[in-house]
């Protein structure tokens, strides 16, 4: 077959799911042309810190891809026309152009796809709380960080979702993502999760199906759980009361996986709930909402 013939195959499906794609997406699509076998497409191209966006491949036969948004490296996995992906900002990602990178690995060759993500910064308030200064030593922090950092080093490589995720329970928001917290005078950076008022031992369920791959007793967290998700994207539950469920367990959505406390460095009843996209922790309530991001 010559060269010429597959090329143009390629361009004609290629061009389809481009087509495909732009249907789906309506305006918020956007897409880049690098080589006639491979797109890549972002959506949406532009977000406020704190959102997510969605990173579409498609290219016209079997490749490897291998993808960063900015400095962070993405879990692409395929799809019908290529590979998806999920990426993250968060209050500190500098408001201006984001770069996508993709490289495509091709009948031995490797083509370069970039494209730009518009982060458009986001006010955040300040919240001032009084805690017990021995919870403020870096140490717990740092231990923490290492517990939670072994536990979503591995994720599942495929999505376990389909569409919306949950609240995992009812309740008004008392203090939303991205506050900057000072705690007894201390600037503490951005609350990156969002904190849902409850009674104690008002039970908790799984935002949606998953794994879990952490579920203890953490020295600022409290008892937590974290739920793997698959491709990239992980959910947490924390300053549970108790845990219902251990390392392992295969969740449905809406499963009870403990109940709201105040264990760890918490003032009142509530439950810190927070999503990490590819190691970025972003707002949560975008994923409820369905949309891009949520989306099969
Ligand atoms: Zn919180």
């Amino acid at each position: 077959m010559a060269a010429a013939t597959v090329l143009g195959a390629g361009v004609r499906l290629a061009t389809a799911v481009l087509l495909a794609a732009g249907v789906l997406w309506g305006a918020a699509a956007s897409a880049v042309r690098s080589d006639a076998l491979a797109l890549l497409m972002v959506a949406p191209p532009e977000v406020a810190q704190g959102a997510a966006f969605r990173i579409e491949v498609a290219v016209a036969e079997r490749a490897r891809v291998r993808a960063t948004a900015g400095d962070r490296a993405l879990l692409l996995y395929r799809t019908a026309t290529g590979f998806r992906g999920f990426a993250g900002t968060d209050p500190t990602t500098p408001p201006g152009k984001l770069a996508v990178r993709v490289r495509v690995e091709l009948r031995g060759r490797e083509l370069s796809l970039v494209r730009t993500v518009r982060v458009r910064p986001a006010r955040f308030a300040i919240r001032y709380l009084r805690v017990p200064p021995e919870l403020l030593d870096p140490r717990l922090a740092a231990y923490e960080r290492r517990r939670v950092l072994a536990a979503t080093s591995a994720p599942l490589p495929r999505p376990l979702w389909e569409g919306p995720f949950r609240l995992p329970v009812g309740g008004p928001v008392a203090s939303p993502y991205g506050v900057r917290s000072v705690y007894n005078g201390q600037a503490r950076g951005h609350h990156l999760g969002v904190d849902i008022r409850a009674a104690a031992g008002t039970p908790v369920q799984a935002a949606h199906d998953g794994v879990v791959v952490l579920a203890e007793r953490l020295p600022l967290g409290g008892n937590t759980v974290i739920v793997d998700h698959g491709a990239g994207v992980f959910t947490s539950y924390v300053h549970l009361q108790s845990l219902a469920v251990s390392v392992g367990a295969r969740l449905r959505q809406g499963q009870v996986v403990g109940s709201v406390g105040s264990t760890g460095l918490s003032t009142a009843p509530h439950l810190h709930w927070a999503v990490r996209v590819n190691g970025v922790l972003v707002d949560p309530l975008q994923w409820i909402r369905g949309g891009l991001v949520s989306g099969p």
